[in-house]
């Protein structure tokens, strides 16, 4: 893996971005902005599940005041999502967001901007410049690719932003195809010291769009490139932020919560393990302490395979055998699976 690309950091609350910051994950609001009650409840479940940051949609004005009072009632950092109106931003700004993304694509008139920049600058309040490949300026020079329109759009504006003594600068470059999105991102990384939120954009339900992001994403931070990540996902916003905690733990980048080894199960195994699998997963996501848990199919080859494994089980005909790194600890019936593992588990965790 390539050395973490260096950038400048940034402070989004009480959040920083770049430089040797871990990298963040971030995810974004599906609820109505205006109802907020909703809206807390959405990120409450977020923060839940190790969110960072949060990325609320900003349509209208009623949008842009709710952010006062959701901010009362969620503890993480808020960043209004801005497109068309820079009076939205501005209100955004009064009513306390930590963060503003706008987008080129739709507001780049140099007045309106610089607006936006003097009431960040003053409250000390960070920048987005989220480029989208489907929302690009018109390009200078038609023969340009998507991805030097891309990033021509971002260097454009950057420019506006640093003209005006701006640096609390963060950059994105996202398109739904993956090689314009990398390609995008390696050539801005080496022009600008500002840190990179990556993602693929639009990338869709979660079983197509984890791949896809997860190719996208995991690409460029194998290359150095990334200073927070999103996965867009059609659904829950839950399922982006424990899909972006996995690409990063698959990476070795971060620790965050269990990991859990489950084998693919075959004919030997007399459980369903599928089953069985899919109810500690879902157990495991109350769990933050790192701890590498393995559901295993068989007695013959579960504890072998899985000896790395902090604490697991083995399932055998209507018993199973738990096990420590490897080493066997004691035998539960079938309806006990569960419930045994996970007193296990809590036990190794509260300590
Ligand atoms: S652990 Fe056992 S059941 Fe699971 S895949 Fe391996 S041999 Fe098959």
């Amino acid at each position: 893996m390539n050395p973490r690309r260096k950038s400048k950091p940034i402070q989004i609350g009480r959040v920083t971005v770049g430089g040797d910051a871990p990298i963040v994950v971030q995810s974004m609001t599906k609820t109505d902005t205006r109802d907020v009650r909703s809206t807390i409840d959405q990120i409450r479940e977020l923060e839940e599940c190790g969110c960072e940051l949060v990325r609320l949609a900003v349509p209208d004005m009623e949008a842009a005041e709710a952010i006062s009072p959701i901010k009362k009632g969620v503890s993480i950092p808020i960043i209004a999502d801005i497109h068309f109106d820079y009076r939205l931003a501005l209100m955004a700004l009064v009513a306390g967001a930590d963060g503003l993304r706008l987008n080129p694509g739709n507001i780049s008139q140099p007045e309106k901007v610089t607006k936006i920049v003097k009431a960040a600058k003053e409250r000390s309040v960070p920048i987005r410049i989220g480029v989208n490949a489907g929302s690009l300026p018109k390009a200078k020079n038609p023969k340009m690719t998507i991805a030097e329109q891309m990033v021509e759009a971002a260097l454009e504006q950057i420019r506006l932003l640093e003209s005006l003594d701006f640096d609390l600068i963060k950059v994105s470059l996202k398109a739904f195809d993956v090689p314009t999105t990398i390609e995008a991102y390696q050539n801005i990384a080496q022009k600008i010291p500002y840190p990179l939120h990556v993602g693929i954009t639009e990338a869709g339900t979660p079983r197509t769009g984890i791949i896809r992001s997860t190719v996208g994403i995991s690409t460029l931070l194998w290359l150095g490139i990334g200073d927070t990540i999103r996965v867009s996902l059609t659904a829950h916003p839950r399922e982006e932020v424990i899909a972006g905690y996995e690409i990063l733990k698959s990476l070795n980048l971060r620790q965050h919560g269990p990991i859990l080894v489950s084998c693919p199960a075959c004919g030997r195994a007399e459980v369903d393990i599928v089953k069985l699998a899919q109810a500690v997963e879902e157990k495991l996501l109350k769990i933050t302490k790192p701890l590498k848990v393995a559901v295993m199919g068989c007695v013959v080859n579960g504890p072998g395979e899985a000896k790395d494994a902090d604490i697991g089980i083995a399932c055998g005909k209507g018993r199973a055998v738990l096990f420590k790194k490897g080493k066997k600890i004691g035998v539960v019936d079938e309806k006990d699976f569960v419930v045994a593992l996970m007193r296990e588990i809590e036990t190794m965790t509260s300590k």
